[in-house]
């Protein structure tokens, strides 16, 4: 542990980020900073820096997060579609599972980068990992 993390460091401790703000521009896919800049190079290839502010985003460790996010909620989302569909029109097995398959492939797709967004939002707010040190 670094000696500036600790509690009685006698360094001032940095001003407080605004979470729900970051959690926000982050779900947009946007620099958690400034709210401008793309984080994602692509589909989901984190940038160096943000364009606008130059946001240093190396400390960004998002890791299987978004990927365990995107599954749990499109899970729960499936099996409540499942159950509706299923008990309301009962359609043929093959329809049934290509609607569920397309809508929870098509989900997965739209959720996975925002919700990559939305962590690296977090970690930025709450001066994780690599955002620790960064100058306000
Ligand atoms: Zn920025």
């Amino acid at each position: 542990m670094p000696a500036d993390d600790r509690p009685d460091s006698g360094r001032p401790s940095p001003a407080p980020r605004d979470l729900r703000s970051a959690l926000r521009k982050g779900l947009r896919r946007r620099c958690p900073n400034c709210g401008a800049g793309p984080v994602f190079n692509g589909y989901l290839h984190v940038r160096k820096s943000c364009q606008v502010c130059r946001q240093d985003f190396s400390g960004a460790r998002a890791d299987d997060g978004p990927a365990y996010l995107t599954i749990l909620l499109v899970g729960h989302i499936a099996a409540v579609a499942m159950h509706i569909i299923y008990f309301r029109w009962q359609p043929e097995p093959l329809i049934f599972f290509t609607i569920l398959a397309v809508g929870s492939i098509g989900l997965s797709l739209y959720l996975l980068p925002r919700l990559k967004g939305a962590i690296i939002g977090f970690q930025w707010a709450r001066r994780m990992h690599g955002f620790r040190n960064d100058p306000d």
